[in-house]
């Protein structure tokens, strides 16, 4: 599959290609009902537009990544009436695009170093609870020249300061259409965030929003939990002269608890609900999801 130039246009449209969705699992973990219903609410809409459904495998996270997952994430899909086109693209086997959207970034001087451990962070988020989680302003370190030459490892992050001065007239005109409804982008939701760190080249948000043109992707169907990140990729989309895809958000298949299903929630994994007797038909009815 060839590769995206950082800043390379995208020169089909959505209205050249049709409608080309996907279903994006990270190996973590064992899939869910969360997930089938992200699966399959994905699938459905491809089938709706007589569009094409991709899989692609996010597994960038080489601590947490494991291959028996992945092999499982094959078969629960299949075994729940899942078609997806092959190669699938395995984002692991592609590190060296998104060192290049990253290296165009830098060079652009998009992106700062920030030094800050994670503990660090953490205190700094504890100590500003009016700030969102740790959403993070700000810029290059003043003593970064003495840091880089003892070596101190380092996080990329995106700063919107820059990228704002960069887009100038174009950043007030960034915008989406989410759930039919046209929307402003606001990227400040996500803060400077993090694209890189040293034991994980490629953030999700990096890699994802090059995969999503490369592949051609002109749908996003995903969960409501990540309707902030669409705010920040459309920013990125902006920044690599990348076409904004179409989003939908669905809901959260909750747990008994009324939380969010997680990868622990083992009872609702596909494989112990195949082991109980549950058939493709019953989840499908369960999650409310027609034939
Ligand atoms: N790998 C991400 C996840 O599992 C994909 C999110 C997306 O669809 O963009 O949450």
């Amino acid at each position: 599959m060839a590769s995206l130039a950082p800043g390379e246009a995208v020169l089909c449209t959505n209205a050249m290609t049709g409608f080309v969705t996907r279903f994006a699992p990270s190996p973590t973990g064992a899939l869910h009902l969360g997930h089938a219903f992200a699966a399959l609410t994905a699938l459905d809409a491809a089938r709706a537009a007589g569009g094409r459904f991709l899989l692609r495998i996010e597994d960038l996270d080489g601590a947490r990544c494991r291959p028996e997952f992945e092999t499982a994430i094959y078969e629960d899909l299949a075994w729940l009436g899942v078609a997806w086109e092959t190669p699938v693209r395995r984002q692991s086997e592609h590190m060296g695009d998104y060192a290049r959207v990253l290296d165009d970034l830098v060079a652009r001087s998009l992106v700062y170093r920030d030094f800050r451990t994670r503990r660090e962070l953490m205190a700094e988020s504890v100590n500003a609870p009016h700030e969102l989680g740790v959403t993070v302003r700000g810029g290059p370190a003043s003593d970064e020249a003495e840091r880089l030459a003892t070596g101190q490892p380092f996080a990329w992050r995106l700063s919107l300061d820059r990228c704002r001065d960069t887009l100038g007239a174009d950043w007030i005109s960034l915008g989406f259409e989410a759930d039919g409804v046209w929307t402003k982008a606001e990227p400040e939701r996500l803060g400077d965030a993090i694209l890189a760190r040293k034991e994980f080249p490629a953030s999700y948000h990096l890699a994802s929003v090059h995969d999503d043109a490369l592949q051609g992707i002109t749908h996003i169907i995903r969960g409501e939990d990540l309707r902030d990140a669409a705010h920040l990729h459309v920013l990125l989309q902006r920044l690599l002269g990348l076409p904004t895809p179409t989003y939908r958000h669905h809901r959260l298949i909750l747990g008994d608890n009324g939380k969010r299903l997680a990868k622990r929630d083992l009872a609702v994994t596909l494989r112990a609900m195949r082991a109980s007797g549950e058939t493709p038909s019953s989840i499908r009815a369960q999650l409310g999801l027609r034939e």
